[in-house]
């Protein structure tokens, strides 16, 4: 464990898996997450079974690799540890299937707490309530538990009955490679409000806006779509990576010095304090609630309105001229995994 930072984060060496002999774990669902945590705890030695509806396509895949697949209720009946990686509009309902077969002492896991902090789903008092969440796309959950590197993940206990909640997360965590990277512990509440946040204001929803202004804005300049497309959307990518690798430093030390003046001294006046009200505006609809009954109304609809902005994203000129232009890199060839869609 590291002393140093405000919260507890655990590693390898921190984890004793004994807390998953004897367990078997029913993975639900075999999506972005579901297919990365099953297939990286049976390689971990963990007794895993998949969960998914009888015509579920999904089942072809998880059974090619070798993994036994059940329905929901039948391997939340034979497991201790019940994972619930369906998205998370469906778990609700998937919950009411495997409600009966909670036993005494299981483990009921999330990897992201939304229905248990905004009530959708209100486990049993006599089992723990875990969530061990990747800060990660399942797919390289996957992928850096292949490449022998890790994938850091938040820890947190809603629940615990047995007294063993914090070390049973602990064993799930290095099953599936996080514990390599870091292990985070925190709350649903505070997983929940900052996930959403992120994705909303900064991950998804703000970066894409800032790219999709900065492009219109050169091309109502009269500007051609291949240059902005380049300049708005193409090299984020880099700098982004530099980001990530050395933070803020190393991406300034790295463009030409003008840019940095440049970025220094512009950047606040397009991220202005209006748009951080704005964000602070958002958070408070996080943290209100507003946006979780919002969503589950949505759904309830029949996502009448997130069908209508999906596509109007898909139609936006910048794709059209991406797809383009990508097609003429010669490693463009997609390898398929990549074009699914993650959620972060
Ligand atoms: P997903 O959409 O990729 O996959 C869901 C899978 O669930 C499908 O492949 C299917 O096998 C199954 N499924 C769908 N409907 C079902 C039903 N009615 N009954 C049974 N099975 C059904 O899901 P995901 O993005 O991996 O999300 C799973 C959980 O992980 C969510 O709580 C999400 O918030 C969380 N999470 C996801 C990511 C990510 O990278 N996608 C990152 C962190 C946390
Ligand atoms: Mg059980
Ligand atoms: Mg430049
Ligand atoms: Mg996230
Ligand atoms: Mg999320």
């Amino acid at each position: 464990m590291t002393d140093e930072f405000t919260t507890q984060i655990y590693y390898e060496d921190d984890v004793d898996e004994s807390y998953l002999e004897n367990t078997t774990v029913a993975v639900l669902g075999y999506g972005s997450q579901g297919h990365a945590h099953a297939l990286n705890m049976k390689e971990s030695g963990v007794d895993v079974l998949v969960g998914l509806r009888e015509n579920s396509s999904s089942r072809k895949a998880a059974e090619e690799e070798g993994l036994e697949v059940g329905t929901p209720a039948e391997v939340a009946a034979q497991a201790e540890i019940i994972s619930v990686l369906v998205p998370d509009t469906v778990q609700p309902a998937v919950y009411e299937e495997i409600e009966p077969h909670l036993e005494e002492g299981d483990t009921l896991q999330f990897a992201h707490g939304l229905n248990i902090h905004y009530n959708q789903i209100t486990p049993p008092e006599h089992v723990d309530v875990t969530m061990v969440a990747p800060k990660s796309p399942g797919h390289l959950v996957r992928r850096n538990y292949v490449n022998d590197e890790g994938t850091p993940g938040l820890l947190a206990v809603y629940q615990d009955t047995t007294g063993d909640a914090v070390q049973r997360g602990l064993a799930y965590a290095k099953a599936i490679g996080c514990a390599r990277a870091g292990v985070l512990e925190t709350t649903f509440q505070e997983e929940v409000e900052t996930d959403l946040f992120g994705e909303q204001v900064v991950l998804c929803g703000g970066v894409t806006s800032l790219v999709k202004h900065g492009y219109e804005t050169l091309v109502d300049a009269g500007y051609s779509p291949e240059a902005a497309y380049f300049e708005c959307m193409n090299e984020l990518k880099l700098i982004v990576d530099l980001m990530y690798e050395g933070g803020l430093s190393e991406m300034w030390d790295s463009v030409s010095d003008t840019a940095e003046y440049g970025g220094l001294t512009r950047g606040d006046r397009v991220i202005d304090d209006n748009a951080r009200e704005n964000m602070e505006e958002i958070l408070e609809e996080v943290q209100s609630g507003e946006f979780a009954r919002e969503w589950i109304l949505e759904n309830q609809a029949g996502r009448p309105s997130y069908t209508q902005i999906r596509q109007a994203e898909k139609d936006h000129d910048i794709e059209e001229v991406g797809e383009r232009l990508r097609d003429l890199y010669s490693w463009s060839e997609s390898d398929g995994e990549e074009d699914e869609t993650p959620e972060v």
